[in-house]
């Protein structure tokens, strides 16, 4: 496994938009329709806001209709952790940044195939760069 990233408070809001840190250090989540990314097309890699590790491939990305990024699969597993969520009176899946814990979103059961999953993730925990033609 590779090493966490660990920083202060402060560093995270230093380094970060209000809204990347609202989201990505504070469970926040974003207006749907409204973030950077639910409707790019584009070829390449989703890395975490916070650290840059590579969490999402455009290969993965389907267009679910809420107005939230979605995969039905992260790039590699253990870049992805997950965890219970049960605030908000509901009992959800949290999808969270491996290296540096961001909270990334959460993870569903009615995804397409091949996984069945939806990682329903806020543009503002991610970081798209665009493949090299
Ligand atoms: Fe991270």
């Amino acid at each position: 496994m590779t090493d966490k990233v660990k920083k202060t408070d402060a560093e995270w809001r230093a380094q970060l938009s209000p809204m990347e840190y609202n989201v990505a250090r504070k469970k926040g989540t974003e207006q749907a329709f409204a973030g950077e990314y639910w409707d790019n097309h584009e070829k390449g890699v989703y890395r975490c806001v916070c650290c840059g590790t590579e969490l999402f491939s455009s290969e993965t990305k389907f267009d679910s209709g809420t107005g939230w990024p979605s995969y039905w699969a992260p790039i590699k597993a253990e870049n992805v952790a997950s965890e219970t969520d049960n605030s908000w009176f509901m009992s959800r899946t949290e999808a969270l940044c491996a290296v540096c814990d961001a909270h990334l979103g959460h993870v569903f059961e009615d995804g397409p195939a091949p996984t069945g999953q939806r990682y329903c993730i806020n543009s503002a925990s991610l970081k798209f760069e665009k493949n090299k033609d």
